[in-house]
């Protein structure tokens, strides 16, 4: 019998970093042209992702007082009511930071958990009994990657439901050993509980959630894949886990999104995946669907944005990192750094920049804004996209002791 070896998530990424290094030089012309094409294909209804495509700092930022009050104005803004997105799923995050509740045949599957403990009582808890869920049946909550938003309020809700912690080896690492960004705004993160790697599976009763490692805005970074439904019909849903780039100067990390964004736009081909979430929902539209929902239940469900979106979606998120990986190669090389060199936009010293609900792009670059009426080419820049070398499928993961339900072990 051939074992099949596992390679770590790092490996991984490192392995697809290495198939985008034949780009054109950097220049400010390039920058331009990365960015009015990722505006392109956000069209309309994907402008809410072009705050993605502004200029990042080059230095991650440190803690301090601005940065606590920064984060505070983002978690003290007035929640969205909370609501049913499908049959299976259920929106009980706040006005920043997302927070999903998968129902399952067996219990609930809590998708982050806001900042803090107060933040988690008060929507998670409080929302999910105003959906008439019952927080005492949540067996997981995932942390999509390690920063303070979405773990925040994960131990209050092990320690209270019994609830496992799942989160990626990478993460848990980060978690434990250096935290990116710390704020006293934040809970302490949880204890290290359920590791996965990049292709397992988690089975709670009738719902399987598969975890892709899809590195860039964390190294471990987990985007789920998971069934839902609506008026009889099965969607694939796709949470991508992390968005912007708040890391500072890492070429590797943006050489891993631009590769793990280009993968998932392969992997929602091949898997249908035809309703795009993130976990913050300014860079999904959540509140405004939801308020569809609402206002139309009986319509159609405007989280099923379908397939070819998600194809869009991906390809505006690696159109944006090839311009701010452009704009370091360009300050790198003497250039004038212009480029990054005034503030993205009035969310400075928080360290995940999801977007208002609705927002459209921030800061005006000066690159050419206006629709010039070229047709939107199939892949962005010629070339830009090598996606052969891509490992569509994944190494599957050896470690059965984590947890049963983990189902992705080695040899079947
Ligand atoms: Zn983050």
């Amino acid at each position: 019998m051939i074992r099949i070896r596992t390679l770590s998530s790092v490996a991984v990424a490192a392995l697809v970093a290495c198939t985008t290094t034949t780009e054109p030089p950097a220049t400010q012309g390039s920058v331009d042209q990365y960015v009015a094409d990722a505006r392109r294909v956000a069209g309309e209804d994907l402008k809410f992702l072009m705050p993605v495509c502004n200029p990042q700092p080059a230095v991650r930022a440190a803690p301090s007082a601005a940065m606590d009050a920064g984060l505070a104005r983002l978690i003290n803004q007035p929640a969205p009511v909370p609501g049913q997105a499908f049959d299976n799923l259920y929106y009980v995050g706040s006005a920043w930071v997302s927070a999903w509740v998968l129902k399952t045949s067996e219990g609930l599957i809590l998708i982050d958990a806001l900042n803090n403990t107060k933040e988690a009582a008060d929507l998670i808890e409080g929302g999910m009994r105003r959906l008439g869920l019952d927080p005492a049946q949540i067996r997981y909550v995932l942390v999509t990657h390690g920063h303070g938003d979405h773990y925040g309020g994960a131990q209050m809700i092990a320690d209270r439901y019994r609830a496992r912690v799942v989160a990626s080896e990478i993460d848990w690492k980060m978690m434990e050993t250096g935290l990116e960004f710390d704020s006293k705004m934040w809970d302490r993160p949880p204890k290290r509980d359920m590791s996965v790697h990049d292709g397992d599976t988690l089975t709670l009763g009738d719902t399987t959630v598969r975890f892709l490692i899809t590195p860039g805005h964390t190294l471990g970074t987990i985007s789920p894949v998971f069934d839902v439904r609506h008026g009889g019909k099965v969607h694939k849903a796709m949470i991508w886990g992390g968005t912007s780039f708040n890391f500072g100067r890492d070429m590797g990390r943006l050489d891993g999104y631009i590769a793990q964004t280009e993968r998932m736009r392969q992997l929602a081909a091949q898997w249908g995946i035809d309703v795009p979430l993130s976990n913050h929902p300014g860079f999904d539209g959540t509140v405004a669907k939801l308020k569809a929902r609402t206002a139309a239940p009986a319509g159609a469900n405007p989280f099923v944005s379908g397939q070819p979106v998600v194809d869009r979606a991906m390809r505006v998120l690696n159109t944006c990192a090839r311009a701010q990986k452009a704009r370091f190669l360009i300050a790198a090389a003497g250039g004038t750094g212009e480029a990054y060199a005034f503030a993205s936009d009035a969310r400075e010293g928080a360290p995940d920049d999801g977007a208002k609900d609705g927002q459209a792009a921030g800061a005006p670059l000066h690159a050419t804004l206006s629709d010039d009426g070229r047709p939107v080419a199939g892949a962005g820049h010629p070339g830009a996209y090598s996606s052969a070398e891509v490992p569509l499928a994944f190494p599957r993961s050896l470690h059965a002791d984590d947890h049963a339900g983990l189902c992705a072990h080695g040899e079947h």
